[in-house]
């Protein structure tokens, strides 16, 4: 019979012999995740408790009700999808769009991608119209696209983190309602760290991120439907095309009946639940205000040592930067050295963007005075 030994050492499968895990410490300072604040990990490091549980379900109406105040929204269905990003970004379409429906993206970077190849998933009619990565669409350009396409939606990346331009979204709700389509916002860089008005600007579902401006851990995808999606999705003819992801069951357990769907990951909800506490304690237009000042800090900083930008600055987005990787400096090499010399993450280009820019995030907690120092000091010293 085999027997186990305790030891400090653990012998895995393949021989290997592991310690306790210890992570470098980093300052993160790319395009997501950002530095999670101290007290949400301590919120994350609480013992669980039961998905079921009174205290949990008190706290599931809680992050609801703050999701809706820092998303500026009083939609019924607001709930943190259990996984990242793109799980929420799958569940406004999963829920809602049905095979042939006419999907509109308006795409100027990586994530508009994403959106057009995750709708032909749902068998979409997918249209498209591109912009040249680093700028944003003009209002005239999204009505003669809607009039063109007579799309059931428009789905736009507000806050593009591939190129760092932020979308002016003045005038897009109107239209849609004026071509009868639903707006679909993607708000993954800009939750929590600059202003979004879902229900002035008329959004209809939005989704998000936890790993950015709200400083947790990627583990959370906040989403949101107003009543105009919510008739759309109860006229389907067939069922949503997603268990995990359908938020008609879904809030059978958010909603009052408190059904079990999946078991909840509690720590994360602990966890964003501390971290948009936060972000109201400190004041929605506070918080935008301080990202906004370190962006400006740090984009005359970089101006000021040589460098260029990528985005034209009424459209540049304060949570992340493109800087130029001027032509004598091998791009990846300086981000390899800040990160192993320096303990400082950084991006570099995706897609088109590949090679030709760095991406610098300052988002929720990573965005003070002292990182913004530190990464011009470091791009003053470091670059050759
Ligand atoms: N949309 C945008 C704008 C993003 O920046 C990202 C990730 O960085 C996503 C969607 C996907 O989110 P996740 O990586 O959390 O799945």
């Amino acid at each position: 019979m085999a027997t186990t030994t305790a030891n400090s050492s653990m012998l895995g499968t393949s021989g290997a012999t592991f310690a306790p895990l210890t992570v470098p410490k980093r300052l993160l300072l790319g395009p997501g995740p950002s530095n999670s604040h101290p007290s949400v990990l301590n919120a994350l490091s609480q013992q669980p408790v039961g998905h079921l549980d009174p205290f949990y379900i008190q706290l599931m109406a809680e992050v609801q009700g703050l999701l809706r105040d820092v998303w500026q929204t009083s939609n019924r269905l607001t709930l943190p999808m259990s996984g990242t990003g793109s799980a929420a970004m799958e569940a406004t379409i999963a829920n809602v769009v049905e095979p042939g429906d006419t999907f509109l993206v308006a795409i100027k970077g990586y994530f508009g991608n994403r959106l057009a190849d995750m709708a032909s998933r749902y068998k979409a009619n997918v249209q498209t119209i591109d912009k040249k990565w680093g700028e944003a669409f003009s209002l005239q350009e999204l009505e003669e696209a809607i009039i063109k396409y007579k799309p059931a939606f428009l789905a736009l990346v507000h806050a593009e983190t591939s190129t760092g331009v932020c979308q002016p979204m003045e005038g897009i709700g109107d239209l849609c309602r004026k071509h009868n389509c639903l707006l679909i916002l993607d708000t993954v860089t800009s939750l929590g760290s600059i202003p979004l008005y879902l229900d002035d600007w008329k959004v209809d579902l939005a989704y998000s991120c936890s790993q950015k401006g709200l400083s947790c851990p990627p583990g959370l995808g906040p989403f949101t439907m107003n009543e105009r999606a919510e008739e759309k999705l109860n006229k389907r003819t067939g069922k949503v095309p997603n268990w995990y992801l359908d938020v008609s069951l879904l809030n059978k357990y958010w909603g009052s009946d408190r059904v079990y769907h999946h078991t909840a990951p509690v720590n994360m909800n602990f966890g964003i639940r501390e971290a948009l506490r936060l972000i109201l304690e400190e004041g929605l237009e506070a918080t935008w205000t301080r990202h906004k000042l370190n962006a400006l800090e740090l984009w005359n900083g970089l101006e000021d040592l040589g460098l260029s930008l990528h985005v034209p600055s009424d459209i540049r987005l304060p949570t992340l930067t493109t800087v130029s990787i001027p032509s004598n400096v091998d791009g990846k090499a300086f981000s390899l050295h800040l990160l192993n010399n320096h303990g400082v993450e950084i991006g570099g280009g995706l897609g088109e963007l590949a090679g030709k820019v760095w991406r610098i995030g300052l988002m929720g907690y990573n965005s003070n005075k002292t990182n913004v120092d530190k990464i011009l000091n470091l791009f003053d010293s470091e670059l050759p």
